[in-house]
């Protein structure tokens, strides 16, 4: 039987992030990433918007995104003259979260004091001052903004993904291109994953880095995951009146949009929400017409006449605990590793991630990082970390 000492099942940036960061730090182990498509034509890493914010509820995602900026920033300096990546062309327009409640307002207040507190740079705005920075924004309607003015924006994500992929393989990381159907168990532990074109590979461990098929992963070693996909669809669209290259990411209530270029990305979540079949990548393209342009609008007056020039549709990998990643070995089975369940914020993720995980496996415990707070233990007491910004 062929063998590895970590098997790596799924290849999109949570896969190709773990596998880089295991050959960085052991560069003896034999590390096998398994990717069912390698084009990544369905996988979320290449539908995404590919944003990072620092500004999350909960600390920790706020602690992995204060690496994941620096990472980001510097990714040609990690991933070396291998990685074939100079520069991941971040910009950093930043996230403006609005409010338009006293409550609402308090909360933004309460949540950029504990953002400030880890390092990040996140104000809060009235909204004369959002007036003032933005004044193509409609203001009148709110209590407050929350804005950060660095550490934010977006960046390739394709770039991340292949990057982090050459790294790894040139550190001697194996991709093969395949699908696990199996899992074998036995004495509490994985002992081999089981791949489609046949044979199995055996492995002392094994990750889950399965984005929205996590749950079937999950399934094949009798474990229960509450991860499923969510249809998400994506619209770009054209703005002629509306032009402003340096606007942030605006979250408000009912769309998020930010500029891609020339144009705009917007997208918002649907109302009746909920788990959809993997391969169903059939656009909801009545969202743009009945739920965002009359909001954008309204925002934005310079939102009058726009055309949908482009859409896409990508699945997030939905925990319906939480929203918030699952991180780490399952205690039934000691060599699973779990990188799963990330709703819609995994790309930002991946370089802390990958490194947590990899240092787990290898040591036994989080180093760099404590994402105890994000293992599956909350799951199975049934206790959520709610992330209350979900976007
Ligand atoms: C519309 C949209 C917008 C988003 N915006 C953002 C954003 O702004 N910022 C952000 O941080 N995140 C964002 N996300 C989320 C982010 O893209 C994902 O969290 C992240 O890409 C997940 O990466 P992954 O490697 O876990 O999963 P995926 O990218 O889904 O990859 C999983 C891989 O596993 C493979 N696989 C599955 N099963 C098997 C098997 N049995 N055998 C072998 N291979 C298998 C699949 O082929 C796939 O390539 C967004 C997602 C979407 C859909």
């Amino acid at each position: 039987m062929d063998q590895t000492d970590v098997a790596v099942i799924g290849g999109a940036v949570m896969g190709a992030s773990v596998a880089f960061w295991l050959t960085r730090l052991a560069p003896d182990l034999r590390v096998t990433v398994i990717e069912a498509d390698p084009t990544y034509a369905r996988a979320s890493t290449a539908l995404s918007v590919a944003s990072i914010r620092q500004q999350f509820s909960t600390p920790v995602n706020v602690a992995i995104s204060r690496f994941g900026i620096d990472f980001l920033r510097s990714f040609a300096d990690w991933t070396g003259p291998a990685g074939g990546v100079p520069d991941l062309g971040l910009r950093e327009n930043g996230y403006l979260f609005l409010a338009r409640s006293a409550e609402g307002a308090a909360t933004l207040r309460d949540l950029a004091a504990m953002q400030r507190g880890l390092g990040a740079l996140t104000q809060v705005l009235e909204p004369h001052q959002i007036a003032v920075r933005f004044p193509w924004l409609a203001v009148d309607d709110l209590s407050a903004g929350s804005f950060g003015a660095r550490d934010e924006g977006w960046f390739d994500n394709m770039g991340l993904l292949s990057g982090l992929r050459a790294a790894a393989r040139a550190h001697g990381a194996r991709f093969v291109t395949d699908r696990v159907t199996g899992l074998t168990v036995a004495g509490g532990r994985v002992r081999s994953v089981t791949l489609a074109r046949g044979g199995d590979l055996a492995c002392g461990a094994a990750v889950n880095a399965a984005g929205t098929r996590a749950a079937d992963v999950a399934r094949m070693a009798g474990l229960d995951l509450p991860v499923e996909p969510r249809k998400r669809t994506v619209f770009v669209i054209d703005a002629p009146n509306a032009r402003h290259p340096e606007a942030p990411l605006l979250i408000d209530h009912g769309f998020y949009l930010r500029p891609e270029g020339p144009h705009w990305i917007t997208a918002t979540v649907p109302q009746d929400d909920g788990p959809c079949d993997p391969d169903d990548f059939d656009p909801d393209l009545h969202l743009f017409e009945d739920v965002i342009w009359e909001q954008l609008y309204a925002r934005a007056p310079g939102f009058d006449a726009v055309k949908v020039v482009r859409h896409w549709v990508g699945h997030y990998a939905y925990n319906r605990l939480d929203q918030n990643a699952i991180l780490g070995p399952h205690p039934g089975l000691p060599n699973l590793f779990l990188a799963n369940g990330f709703s819609g914020h995994g790309l930002q993720q991946a370089p802390a991630v990958g490194r947590g995980l990899a240092e787990h496996i290898l040591t036994g415990g989080w180093q760099s990082l404590d994402l105890s707070d994000l293992s599956v233990d909350r799951i199975l007491a049934n206790r959520p970390l709610r992330e209350a910004a979900v976007v």
